[in-house]
């Protein structure tokens, strides 16, 4: 099946979310994070802690190369430890994104003070977290950082078991 047979269709989403470097870098806002995955109740399918090389930062991000930011955010993203998770929740990839709030650490204090972003983060590219955008982007960006992951069997071998209140 394609990605896109999942839209909609499904009570069962997965999502990417990733502990960026400046997050990782102090255990107490790492523990912060992960606290907040689970008492969020989403499932923790798979998570690892790497570090990217800056090809692995530039490939990932080539969708904003040319933007002001791009060789800050490059750099960043390759300067240390992160976490990787593959997290399972109905909604997953917008309840993980309203969690998150906007990528503009300044923004977000202003508009949505509670969210992750807003109270952890440092900066406009520190911004303690990512999480794919949508269900296509997350299934590539799951291959990317789980290129072992079956995605598609996962769901189809899990959701039956998957109460949708979660
Ligand atoms: N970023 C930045 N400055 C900006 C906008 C984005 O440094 O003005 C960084 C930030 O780390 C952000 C990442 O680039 O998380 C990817 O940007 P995107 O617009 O995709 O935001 P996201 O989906 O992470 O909220």
């Amino acid at each position: 099946a394609s990605a896109g047979s999942f839209r909609g269709a499904r009570a069962l989403q997965l999502t990417l979310a990733v502990i960026k470097p400046d997050a990782v870098a102090h255990p107490l806002i790492l523990e912060a994070l992960h606290q907040q995955i689970l008492e969020n109740r989403f499932i923790i399918v798979q998570s690892k802690d790497l570090v990217w090389k800056r090809k692995d930062s530039e490939k990932f991000y080539a969708e904003h190369s040319g933007r002001f930011f791009y060789q800050r955010l490059v750099e960043f993203m390759s300067s240390g430890p992160m976490r990787a998770y593959i997290l399972a929740r109905k909604d997953a990839v917008s309840y993980w994104r309203e969690l998150m709030g906007p990528t503009k650490v300044y923004r977000a204090r202003h508009v949505a003070p509670g969210t992750l972003r807003a109270q952890y983060g440092l900066t406009d590219t520190r911004n303690t977290t990512h999480g794919s955008d949508s269900i296509e982007s997350a299934m590539r960006e799951i291959a990317f950082f789980f290129p072992e992951f079956q995605a598609h069997e996962w769901i189809e071998r899990e959701e039956p078991f998957f109460r949708v209140g979660l």
